[in-house]
């Protein structure tokens, strides 16, 4: 049966409104019809440079090419991220996009590692490939030998903020999706329903449909201001509420391929090397560091001329109690923030996009289909708000209020829960979705100083001897393969 088009309307051209118009436009074409619509005068946040390995899917997706899509971003790879000074000042650790060593017998390659840690096994990192590729600047793309170590390795992007939503544009044009500038000044509801009924613009234009896609980012337009959804607050446990961001030149013609996270008295400051510039911004509690204060830490510690004067932006941590409300559903920043030590909102507005297309709606809108997506939603801002906390919460250092609050506060039970079981026996709770597997779970854990008593006690069944020369061939073999493989800025002047 044929039905009527939906008239979707996404509201911000940011880039969760241009991800999710050109998700829309290209799995949807039969179903709906996309308009897209920005103001240049307000323009977007402009940040949000590191992603995570699912991006390259969403891509995939799209049917856009890599090597365009990294060119016309001035996009670099990344393995993961380098974290220095968190447990304790003097740390550093990657967390990378792949396991740690392979599983043996169903049992994961850590629990192995745990009974040998003490006779020789060194360091874990070792058998992390991504780990060992990262530390020599190295990069090469998953092997397609599935018994290699680097069969199971991922790899994500660095890029300018700037320009992947204006490359997203071209392609949703391309594929049907049409954009109206201009700045909306109202917004008319359906006197019964609630609904959305229409988008008014301050030139008069008045912007019908039938389903309205919140991209407005902060400030969070239909979902937040017009609809008054609740904001469920979660700056006690993330406290830090601004950032300043400055690009800066590169000081050497090293490019590597991870994002550096370093912790400071108030919070972190991170390091995105992309072509043709280095991005920088130290992300700060306003209660323990003055915006000057942060500005000039951060304008000491970048290591070329800075590019731009330094940007202050301020958030909160917390999202919105449901991201679908009515025929509004809000995506990226409109939605809920949570502050990019992991590198997870563009991740985020994805993984709402992609749950919103498998539920598009038929005719009307079902309670249940809503009910699932804000589900959905949930569980993943859950599971990774405990992630970024157990990076504030592992930690010995002492040396300010900022890590004194962080240390000794009381985290969320869900974490407080996984910790226990970790300390244990090294033990991870199993998911089958979402962000952040175990071997997430286990760098920060080890990577801060997290150590379990004990381990899984199959692991005590196995020879020792035999075991340590499994893992001896296994490093050697990471550390080998490694060395062949090409430098990241090389590669990268190759790819063009
Ligand atoms: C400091 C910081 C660092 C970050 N780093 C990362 C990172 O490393 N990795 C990552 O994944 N994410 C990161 N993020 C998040 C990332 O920047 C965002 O998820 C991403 O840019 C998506 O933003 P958005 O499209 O939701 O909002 P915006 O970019 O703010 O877009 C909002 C759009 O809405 C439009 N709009 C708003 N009001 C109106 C109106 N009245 N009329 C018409 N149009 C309107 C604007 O013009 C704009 O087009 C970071 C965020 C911050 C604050």
């Amino acid at each position: 049966m044929s039905r009527p088009r939906k008239r979707v309307v996404v509201v911000g051209g940011g880039t969760a409104g241009w991800m999710a118009a050109s998700a829309l436009a290209k799995l949807l074409p039969h179903a709906c019809s996309v308009q897209l619509v920005e103001s240049a005068e307000i323009g977007i946040v402009g940040v949000g440079e590191a992603t995570l390995p699912h991006l390259r899917a969403f891509i995939e997706t799209l049917g856009l090419d890599e090597a365009a899509f990294m060119a016309a971003t001035h996009a670099t790879f990344k393995l993961g991220i380098d974290f220095r000074d968190f447990g304790k000042i003097g740390d550093s650790y990657l967390h990378p996009f792949g396991d740690f060593g392979r599983p043996l017998g169903g049992i994961p390659f850590f629990q192995y590692w745990l009974r040998m840690r003490g006779a020789g096994a060194g360091d874990l990192f070792d058998y992390s490939p991504c780990n060992v590729m990262a530390a020599a600047n190295r990069f090469a793309r998953p092997s397609t030998d599935p018994g290699s170590p680097f069969a199971h390795i991922s790899y994500a992007y660095q890029f300018d903020a700037t320009r992947f939503g204006p490359h997203l544009r071209g392609h949703a044009e391309t594929l049907g999706a049409t954009r109206t500038e201009g700045r909306i000044v109202s917004v008319e509801r359906d006197p019964l329903s609630g609904d959305v009924a229409a988008l008014v613009l301050a030139d008069g234009t008045r912007i019908e449909g039938d389903l309205f896609v919140d991209c407005s980012g902060f400030r969070s337009l239909l979902l937040g201001d017009t609809l008054g959804e609740p904001w469920d607050d979660w700056s006690h446990w993330l406290p830090c509420d601004r950032a300043v961001a400055v690009p800066c030149a590169s000081a050497s013609a090293t490019i590597e391929p991870y994002t550096r996270a370093t912790a400071m008295p108030a919070g972190w400051r991170w390091r995105i090397p992309l072509r043709h510039r280095v991005g920088n911004g130290y992300v700060y509690a306003s209660a323990h560091l003055s915006d000057d204060a942060a500005t000039a830490a951060l304008l000491g510690a970048i290591e070329g001329p800075a590019l731009a004067d330094p940007r202050i932006l301020r958030f909160r941590a917390g999202r919105r109690s449901r991201s679908w409300v009515g025929n509004v559903v809000a995506v990226g920043l409109a939605s809920g923030f949570l502050e990019p030590l992991e590198s997870t909102s563009i991740y985020l507005a994805q993984a709402a996009i992609i749950e919103l297309i498998a539920r598009f709606p038929l005719d009307r809108i079902e309670p249940a289909d809503r009910a699932a997506f804000n589900a959905a939603v949930d569980y993943e801002y859950d599971r990774i708000r405990d992630f970024l906390i157990l990076h504030y919460h592992a930690t010995t250092r002492d040396d300010s209020p900022f890590w004194d609050h962080v240390r000794t506060m009381t985290v969320p039970d869900t974490l407080h829960d996984k910790l226990a079981l970790f300390r244990a026996a090294g033990r991870v709770a199993r998911y089958d979705r979402g962000l952040f597997f175990e071997p997430s779970w286990i760098a920060v854990m080890v990577g801060q100083g997290v150590l379990p008593a004990g381990w899984d006690q199959r692991v005590d069944a196995v020879d020792a001897a035999a075991l340590s020369g499994a893992m001896d061939r296994l490093r050697t073999r990471i550390a080998t393969d490694v060395a062949a493989m090409p430098d990241h800025a090389a590669l990268l002047a190759r790819h063009g």
